[in-house]
């Protein structure tokens, strides 16, 4: 399949930090896709909260089938716009490698412990997943990655930390937010492609679990004007009993309608701009994009899923209660370090050694830990620390 000129080719790579001999049957890129595959984070994704918790049910979203979809979407759209499709799958199955357990509520928790250490961001973690904390080489922690895939993990950064990162890696992968320069198309293409899959995975989900109703998203058009051109197509979707066909038809429906919209608008915009490498896409705005109408459908679908799922009374419930886990962790492990398993007490020993800020060193190790666990070992952890038993399943 040929490549724009736009897209990231990977015979023109950054490259990687560590020089390594090219692999005899894959491009650089997949070769990332292939580590992030086999990494210890990317297990962990399975047992990790999207939105609902972890032991809630089987059939809700993880992160990990979360950042399958993602792949799935990205990739779709990749190859209409001839971008590089091994790139963005590689950026899509590492982009939430970073999370804490708990999903978001976890993430915040975690920022505010480490509020006088530096903070926790969980892009910024994904990062230090494949740069750091994946010891799985002999010669190099983290997985050597690509400078294109390791751009694309780090969607967001704050500018302290992009000066920090800046401060060791010089023109490195935090000097974009430094300067305001765009990521290649694929790391934009993976931004919008989260933002469909959980927008889409969301409102299932929270049919599903009976936090809202096919009723209440009557109020979003995004989803409504599908739902009312599948029963005029099919009528007999009218019967309750086939609420799950009706459902889900919808959704695909809005799905396409998303990926077909990123599509067009992309092209036109692409047709406008006319970058001729991926250097100048980097200096160009953002090209990866909805028309303005999709935009607006798509915020107020969000909104819809803020006000009446994500903060639901039963969600809120459980998202406190998570809080307190990571806090308790946290607190422990910061007292005490050695309840931490031995690998992370090496860590700490050789942190202490080039760093002069030792309670500041150990809370990132800390921090590094606790982003690691599944939900349910932090909550075994909880357990065996505390005594309490928080979020435990009711059977
Ligand atoms: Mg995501």
């Amino acid at each position: 399949m040929t490549l724009a000129p736009y897209a990231c080719d990977p015979g023109k790579t950054r490259g990687r930090r560590y020089a390594q001999a090219p692999a005899p049957t894959r491009t650089d890129y997949q070769r990332d896709r292939d580590r992030i595959v086999h990494s210890t984070a990317f297990r962990r994704l399975v047992y990790k909260t999207q939105v609902f918790l972890n032991h809630e049910g089987d059939l809700f979203r993880t992160r990990l089938t979360h950042s399958l979809e993602v792949a799935q979407l990205g990739r779709s759209v990749a190859r209409s716009l001839s971008l590089n499709e091994d790139l963005v799958e590689a950026i899509a199955l590492a982009h939430d490698l970073g999370h804490t357990p708990f999903g978001h509520a976890g993430q915040d928790a975690l920022n505010v412990c480490m509020a006088n250490h530096g903070g926790f961001e969980h892009n910024l973690q994904s990062l230090r997943v494949v740069d750091h904390l994946e010891e799985r080489y002999p010669e190099f922690d983290g997985l050597n990655l690509t400078f294109e895939t390791r751009e694309g993990i780090l969607k967001h950064c704050s500018r302290v930390h992009a000066e920090q990162l800046e401060r060791f890696d010089p023109g490195g992968v935090g000097h974009r937010f430094l300067n305001r320069v765009q990521p290649s198309l694929e790391a934009q293409l993976c931004n919008l492609a989260d933002e469909i899959a959980y927008n889409a995975h969301d409102i299932d989900d929270g049919v599903r679990s009976g936090l809202i109703t096919l009723a209440q998203l009557q109020q979003v058009p995004l989803f409504d004007d599908h739902r009312r051109q599948t029963l005029a197509e099919f009528p007999h979707l009218q019967d309750k009993a086939q609420g799950r066909r009706l459902l889900y038809e919808s959704i695909r429906r809005m799905l396409s309608a998303q990926v077909y919209d990123v599509i067009q608008a992309t092209q036109a915009a692409l047709q406008l701009a006319a970058p001729g490498t991926v250097d100048a896409v980097r200096h160009l705005p953002p090209l990866i994009q909805f028309s303005a109408a999709m935009r607006e459908q798509s915020q107020m679908l969000k909104r819809f899923l803020l006000d009446k799922l994500y903060r639901h009374p039963r969600v809120l419930d459980t998202t406190g209660q998570a809080q307190q886990v990571v806090r308790d962790l946290f607190g422990r492990y910061l007292a005490q370090p050695d309840h931490m398993p031995e690998s992370h007490q090496r860590r700490l020993a050789a942190a202490l050694e080039n760093e002069p800020v030792s309670e500041r060193a150990l809370a990132r190790i800390v921090a590094d830990y606790i982003a690691g666990m599944t939900d349910r070992f932090a909550l075994r952890e909880h357990q065996r620390l505390t005594g309490q038993r928080l979020l435990f399943e009711s059977s």
